[in-house]
């Protein structure tokens, strides 16, 4: 049997309904905050990430999926989204006819690192990026934006960390600075650090390796060699977070695992999943835009793992199921659903047939196959069988599927011209007409 690459997977059935429902969630909100939605190759030429993502960070040293087409031009599958919509926003000269852009995107992205739970070599990630602004109140706003969805997903207790980077006028002196403390801590470096601190210093601060952690403890902070307009830049948004109510740590160990980064940076942690692990990183870029030969433009965005978010949202779920269970008084459909999630849960919410056609014949079944399609295209979801199995194990399917109603048309029912319509919650029953049942059943389904 032939099966999916490792850290490939299949999203099957029983979650598209969870994750149809975050992404409808997210691009209503996106929506209701203007911005609009773009779709991005997942092939680019290699060279938009090397340049963008950097090329001493991990991603492009060892991550990527780059291979030559059959003309030898090297290409890679996209492992984050920025790069891709910073070209697009470039290529189709966007900023001349506003240089003000919001954009947000939705799709997979390919990494090759180790497989484990919540990270695979295609994950998914919903993606918001903003063009031509450089006020703080920009970078507030995506953090409350990241803030609300996770309310409207239901979600609380989220932790925004948030840093500053500095910019090109602060960062060689802080730059500077860094390489000395890590001069003296060589002995305690791994490898890659060692490989990577002269170039780029910066990326020791985001190793994962224990021991450089541990050597970096009391390494210089970006915080400590802001320059004015950083420092000044970095207090609003606080304070505007602050006033929203939107709940934040600094964290000066804050650096991202792409270089492109300037000013703010910010990531979501969750311990919902085991383990501290980010479910959302994103961060101003405001040289990218120019370094990928476009004009200078600001830039800022983020990204949300949605394969780690579904699992959150999963678990709350499941939270919520557990508790109903154990308060087995209180009446069916009165579970806690958290505030301004209601919207969320109606998508949520399983949906089965609203009637199941149980035909008993021949002529039935063609009937039934009629009668169904032209409910299916009425809006009414309606499911039947052509297996041509006895009424005990159709009635079993029907509540298996959790019909709301079932309609019985045996050929001695059409020859008798009375249908049975039943409703499988109340029992009771009612009698169609075979002529052209689909009218008398829109009907009465509609009317309750
Ligand atoms: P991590 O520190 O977990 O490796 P990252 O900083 O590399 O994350 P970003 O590039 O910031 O990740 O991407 C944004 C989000 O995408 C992450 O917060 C995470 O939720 C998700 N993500 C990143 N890599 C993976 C992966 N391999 N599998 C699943 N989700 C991922
Ligand atoms: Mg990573």
């Amino acid at each position: 049997m032939i099966q999916t690459i490792r850290g490939f997977r299949d999203i099957l059935p029983e979650d598209t309904v969870l994750w149809q429902a975050i992404e409808k969630t997210a691009s209503n909100l996106f929506e209701d905050f203007g911005f609009q939605e773009i779709r991005i190759p997942i092939m680019e030429k290699t060279e938009l990430f090397a340049r963008s993502i950097g090329e001493t960070t991990d991603i492009v040293e060892k991550e990527m999926y780059t291979f030559p087409d059959r003309k030898g031009d090297k290409l890679t599958l996209r492992p984050e989204a920025t790069a891709s919509v910073v070209r697009s926003y470039i290529q189709h000269n966007m900023g001349s006819s506003d240089p003000v852009q919001k954009l947000y995107t939705i799709g997979p992205m390919f990494r090759r690192e180790r497989p484990q739970k919540g990270r695979y070599r295609q994950f998914y990630q919903i993606n918001a990026e903003v063009f031509g602004i450089s006020s703080p109140y920009i970078d507030a706003q995506l953090i409350l934006i990241l803030n609300e969805l996770f309310k409207r997903l239901g979600l609380s207790e989220l932790d925004a960390h948030i840093n500053s980077l500095g910019c090109r006028e602060c960062r060689p002196d802080f730059q500077k600075e860094l390489l000395i403390f890590l001069n003296g801590k060589k002995e305690h470096l791994c490898e890659n650090c060692l490989r990577r601190m002269d170039k780029n210093p910066l990326r020791t601060l985001d190793c994962k390796v224990p021991s450089c952690r541990e050597a970096l403890v009391d390494a210089p902070s970006t915080l400590g060699h802001l320059c004015s307009g950083c420092s000044d830049h970095f207090e609003t948004v606080k304070s505007v977070l602050k006033e929203q109510s939107v709940d934040f740590t600094v964290d000066k160990t804050l650096v991202r695992g792409l270089d492109y980064y300037s000013r703010t940076t910010f990531e979501i942690l969750t311990t919902a999943l085991g383990a501290q692990s980010a479910v959302a990183g994103g961060g101003r870029y405001d040289a990218l835009i120019k370094e990928l030969d476009g004009p200078e433009t600001y830039g800022i965005g983020f990204a949300i793992g949605l394969d780690r978010l579904a699992d959150i949202v999963a678990q709350m779920i499941n939270d919520i199921k557990m508790k109903k269970a154990e308060n087995t008084d209180r009446p069916e459909g009165t579970e806690d659903i958290p505030k301004n999630a209601s919207d969320f849960f109606r998508l949520v919410s399983v949906k089965s047939p609203d009637l199941f056609i149980i035909p008993l014949g021949e002529k039935a079944a063609r009937l039934a196959y009629m009668w169904s399609s032209e409910l299916n295209i009425a809006r009414i979801r309606t499911e039947t069988d052509y297996s041509g199995r006895s009424l005990k194990s159709l009635m079993k399917r029907a509540d298996k599927l959790n019909a709301a109603y079932v309609l019985i048309a045996g050929d001695q029912e059409i020859e008798d011209n009375a249908l049975v319509l039943r409703d499988m919650k109340t029992k009771e029953q009612y009698f169609v007409t075979a002529e052209n049942p689909v009218e008398q059943i829109e009907t009465l389904l509609n009317r309750v």
